[in-house]
């Protein structure tokens, strides 16, 4: 009988009110495990501890709580190999693309370790005499973070390790379509010398579970990545408490080539930007907004790319797209090609269901030509291996285009143009800008989100993320005269 991977709740492991079976979308043959689902007594209990175990931690000295995050961070950066593999086989993302988010996932935490020894406050003078003035963070309390799927484990510890390095607790609901990564990581974390309780995985849907962690009068705040409509859902839910709140959510990022773009950079850019991790990345490049002077040149260049990209199983060596994560994203996906086809687009490549050596969810990376802003195709986010070029006519155009959506997470340019450059990097309204880098791809010390239906609250990472994980007091101390 296949072992059953639990939840972690008040320091213990326990089974829930039922299971599920998680699947390799590489090779639906393959059962990566059995994961218990939390039920809403285990909550409770787990909110419960949760705020017990925060005041403990709080008090932690420095150096003690730098030592855990730092323990974390190391041995996942030490079991890259081991616990990409298991990130690969349960997602779908190649294995290079595994390891590396495992490893990224590490450098959150020692990072973090550091910045617990970085809080510093400010103080002032009184407009009264003889008042001081003391502002100092402290932590929210009992966090609620809740994860996706299309990076399990980076996601999950860019705020998972902040939430602890700025003194809170944590209750973590992982999208259940990645459960094995999630486990591994709580795994790590119950290791550490933390108070019993400060750190809870509650496994189950998000409907079920999720929705009443949202809801929940225990949680002092809500950090969530996602999709918009379950974003929206849990604004409400934490309004209704006051529950402090922070949303990542999906875009639909522009790339702008040039007409004075190197062509062979810019189609490595716009690939990798458009069919990394599937194109299951918030920060995908789904429009490829191309000057009419170098269209046809980069466009040739970019289907010839498309079309040599191997697609197959995340495991398998040569692997540059793996399936995607599951049978109904694929059935949206190509639903989405036959949308665009409807819409006028011509597909030029790929967007087609493949079948490999094992039965998984495979499609082929697609790319739509002759597309216009306004198409359904370049308004929502896919979420899948497709990206749509629309050509413009000028840099104003471009501009304009990459402006024009709801979103604003990422958005890049390529060109050799320092001016254009500065001026894009100042005028496009997006959270994150690059220059000749893809659209994805981001560091962990600095801020990360977006603007419009993207983000929506403080920004995450880096020394940022205290905005969201601490409360600031403001004391007001008279001494006194000397006795
Ligand atoms: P969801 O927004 O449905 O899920 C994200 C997380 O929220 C999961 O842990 C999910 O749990 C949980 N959740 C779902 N419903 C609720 C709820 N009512 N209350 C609390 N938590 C909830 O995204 P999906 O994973 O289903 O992906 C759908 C689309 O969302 C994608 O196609 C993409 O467009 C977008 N997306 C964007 C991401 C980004 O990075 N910006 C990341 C992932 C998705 P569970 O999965 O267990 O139900």
């Amino acid at each position: 009988m296949t072992q059953l991977n639990k939840n972690y709740i008040a320091g213990d492991w326990l089974a829930g009110q039922g299971e599920i079976t998680n699947i390799n979308p590489s090779d639906l043959s393959d059962v990566v495990g059995q994961f218990a689902q939390a039920d809403s007594s285990q909550l409770d209990k787990a909110i419960e501890a949760a705020q017990a175990a925060q005041a403990e931690w709080a008090a932690y000295g420095l150096e003690r709580k730098q030592a855990v995050l730092m323990a974390i961070g190391t041995e996942m950066m030490e079991r890259a190999e081991e616990l990409g593999t298991l990130l690969s086989r349960e997602e779908g993302k190649p294995l290079a693309e595994g390891k590396g988010e495992v490893y990224r996932a590490g450098q959150f935490f020692t990072y973090y370790a550091a910045e617990v020894l970085r809080q510093l406050g400010q103080n002032a003078q009184s407009v009264r005499p003889g008042v001081d003035i003391d502002i100092r963070r402290e932590p929210v309390g009992t966090v609620a973070i809740i994860s996706p799927w299309n990076f399990p484990t980076a996601t999950a510890s860019w705020k998972i390790a902040p939430a602890l390095a700025y003194g809170n607790a944590v209750v973590w609901k992982p999208a259940n379509a990645t459960p094995a990564s999630a486990h591994a990581l709580t795994e790590i974390i119950a290791r550490q010398d933390i108070p019993k309780g400060l750190f809870n995985l509650v496994m189950g849907s998000g409907g079920d579970i999720g929705q009443k962690l949202v809801e929940h009068k225990g949680i002092n705040a809500i950090s969530f990545t996602g999709s918009v409509p379950v974003g929206r859902g849990i604004a409400q839910a934490a309004v209704g408490n006051f529950t402090k709140l922070q949303l990542e959510m999906g875009s639909k990022n522009a790339l702008a080539v040039m007409d004075n773009a190197d062509l062979d950079l810019a189609v490595a850019v716009a690939l990798g930007g458009a069919f990394g991790g599937t194109g299951q990345k918030c920060t995908a490049s789904a429009r490829l907004v191309v000057h009419e002077g170098v269209h046809d040149a980069f466009v040739e260049k970019l289907v010839k790319g498309a079309e040599a990209m191997k697609v197959g199983h995340a495991l398998e060596e040569g692997t540059q797209i793996g399936p995607v994560v599951s049978e109904q994203q694929l059935n949206e996906n190509l639903a989405w090609v036959a949308k665009g086809r409807s819409e006028g687009a011509e597909l030029a490549c790929g967007g087609a269901q493949v079948e490999r050596a094992t039965k998984g969810f495979y499609m082929t990376p697609g790319v739509f030509l002759g597309t216009t802003n306004q198409m359904e195709i370049n308004r929502e986010e896919l979420f899948a291996p497709l990206t749509a070029v629309i050509k413009v006519g000028s840099y104003d155009e471009a501009l304009h285009t990459v402006n024009d959506t709801r979103f604003g997470l990422t958005a890049g340019i390529v060109t050799r143009s320092l001016a254009r450059a500065n001026h894009f990097r100042t005028n496009a309204r997006a959270g994150c800008v690059m220059v000749n880098l893809p659209t994805a791809g981001t560091d962990y010390h600095v801020p990360f989100g977006g603007r419009g239906e993207s983000s929506y609250g403080p920004r995450e990472q880096g020394a940022t993320a205290s905005e969201f994980y601490t409360i600031v007091k403001t004391s007001y101390i008279a001494a006194g005269e000397p006795e």
